[in-house]
């Protein structure tokens, strides 16, 4: 109000240019330039025109509902707004302080620059002042308000000088045409501006898909070089963080066609123990997207309220929901959320759902390679640790006991009696269903005090970490007599009928123990196997028999 009547707009307004300007402004603000991902409001040409062709009081109305435009048009988040009104007000200094120098230094509204270079200047005067003043604005507010402690004198600042520099003679040009051609001018102007803004920002954000897929292509090749699921895992969600304003983050996987369920959550960075319930098809986020396999972008709560999802924090806004497949086969879905609104782009999600291709490839092959490994260091007949596993955890075991992180370490060997005779007699198949049935017994009464391997034919070994010679023989008697007193069944032996049989099997154990008996993993074994020959099976078989030097 005070400006209208301080500075009032010039008599005789023509209300269709005056509208034609603000829509100019409109267009110019709701396209701002974006440079190296860095947003450029470039409005200050047409204010200047505004300026020189209305005054004080229509440049301040030009920018103020531009400023309207540009803040809705970067998305604020609702705690932003409140940088609405101090903007406004912000400009509202600018605009009345720089009007004031320019009539004070005798500047008049539609100034006739064929009159000489005086009212040029003067014009160039006010857009200086204009400038610098909001400039000024800026850094007070950055750091009173935001207190920031980033370089204002940065990447933004230069590029908004080079901007404001370069189109500044459009606005003059901008205001000398619509003196003479009227409302044309600004078509003229505006045309051409708003084409090139808008190949700039296409041309933009073509760099920036290509910055993703490069990147994406990258994360492809370091999540193929690792082995462990966990691993794998681990570092998709990292890269992903890194990549995107993720919050939370879920990675849900489909059991046996039939439920979705969890099986990773990260929220704030941390991995977070799973107390969810897993869903059915259709149900909830993930279980749409697995239904309708396809990806889903949501931009705040309101867009997904009605799907139920009680997995999904309060506080969470934008959603991307994307489904992994294997083989054509919806295998998983990866869920990630922001508590910004309007977080996410198609652009990205497009990076996304190709980074989970090759999470979902890194994944399988991770867990390929673990079952392989699992298996080469299994036997297939009794399922038991094999003696490649065995030599492993021997050799790890005999290292913590000479770093001290080990007091001791006992080895029982086991040795079936007599065993050629069961082949013998009831035939191999026979000997077989012994082998299994003994190894699971053994693992019965190990449990987890150690660790039980097939050593090669019908020999056994079990390591036992901090076991003394004195338990160590206690476990093996255990063991002697659950196989001595408890017949075994065979259902496939050569006898004639088709009847199961049981029969009475014995063995015999040696027992060794480190750091006493041996200070290496061989010479452990070695006692281990003299015994069981001298002690137990010299002496009678059926017997525990415990090294003695
Ligand atoms: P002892 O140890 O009491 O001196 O007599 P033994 O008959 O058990 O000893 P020996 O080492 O001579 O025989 C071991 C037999 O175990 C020979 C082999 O046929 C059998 N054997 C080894 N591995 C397997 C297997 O995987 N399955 C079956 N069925 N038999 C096996
Ligand atoms: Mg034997
Ligand atoms: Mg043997």
């Amino acid at each position: 109000m005070i400006t209208y009547n301080v500075f009032p707009p010039p008599a005789g307004l023509n209300a269709i240019d005056v509208f034609g300007f603000l829509v100019l402004s409109a267009v110019v603000a709701s396209m701002p330039m974006v440079i190296n991902g860095i947003p450029i409001f470039m409005i200050q040409w047409v204010s200047v025109a505004v300026f020189l062709r209305y005054g004080v009081f229509i440049e301040m109305i030009t920018v103020q509902l531009s400023i309207l435009i540009l803040l809705l048009k970067l998305r604020i988040p609702r705690e932003g707004m409140f940088r609405l009104p101090l903007n406004s007000a912000m400009f509202f200094i600018v605009s009345f302080l720089s009007g004031a120098f320019y009539y004070y230094l005798g500047g008049t509204i539609v100034p006739d620059f064929k009159e000489g270079m005086g009212p040029f200047w003067l014009g160039l005067a006010y857009a200086a002042v204009y400038y610098v003043l909001n400039q000024l604005i800026l850094i007070l507010n950055q750091r009173v308000i935001y207190r920031s402690t980033e370089p204002f004198f940065g990447k933004d600042f230069v590029w908004e000088t080079v901007t404001t520099v370069i189109t500044l003679p459009l606005g003059f040009v901008l205001y000398m045409l619509h003196r003479d051609l009227g409302i044309m001018a600004l078509l003229f102007i505006g045309g051409p501006f708003a084409s090139i803004s808008l190949i700039l920002k296409m041309y933009d954000s073509t760099q920036h898909v290509n910055e993703y897929l490069q990147k994406a292509a990258e994360i492809g090749h370091q999540l193929a070089e690792r082995v462990n699921v966990n691993e794998v895992t681990d570092l998709f969600l990292q890269k992903l963080t890194e990549m995107l304003p993720i919050d939370y983050a879920y990675v849900l996987e489909i059991q046996d066609n039939d439920d979705i369920n969890l099986a990773r959550r990260v929220e704030d960075g941390m991995v977070m123990p799973n107390t969810h319930m897993g869903l059915r098809k259709n149900q909830g986020i993930s279980g749409t997207v697995w239904g309708t396999g396809k990806p889903v972008l949501f931009g705040s709560r309101i867009e997904w309220r009605h799907i139920v999802s009680a997995n999904i924090p309060v506080d969470a806004e934008s959603i991307l929901g994307i489904p992994m497949t294997k083989n054509g086969k919806i295998v998983g879905v990866v869920v990630l959320a922001s508590r910004r609104k309007r977080a996410y782009e198609k652009s990205q999600l497009m990076i996304v759902d190709i980074l989970c291709s090759h999470y979902a490839i890194a994944i399988e092959n991770a867990r390929h390679y673990e079952q392989t490994k699992e298996e080469s260091e299994r036997c297939s007949l009794t399922k038991l640790h094999n003696y490649r596993y065995f030599e492993k955890v021997l050799y790890r075991e005999f290292e913590m006991l000479e770093k001290n992180l080990r007091e001791r370490l006992a080895l029982i060997i086991l040795d079936i009696d007599h065993f050629k005779a069961v082949n013998d007699t009831y035939g191999h198949q026979s000997g077989n269903e012994v082998l299994k049935e003994l190894a699971s017994r053994i693992e019965n009464i190990v449990g987890d005090s150690g660790s039980v391997a097939r050593y090669g034919g019908e020999e056994f070994v079990i390591l036992l970490p901090e076991v003394t010679s004195r338990e160590a023989y206690n476990l093996a008697e255990l063991i002697r007599e659950s196989i001595a007193n408890w017949p075994f069944i065979l259902s496939q032996h050569l006898e004639g009928n088709s009847h199961s049989l049981s029969i009475k099997i014995t063995a015999s154990f040696g027992i060794a123990t480190a750091p006493e008996d041996a200070d290496d993993p061989l010479a452990l074994i070695r006692h281990a196997d003299r015994a069981l020959y001298v002690g137990a099976k010299r002496a009678g078989r059926n017997r525990v028999a415990a090294y003695v030097k």
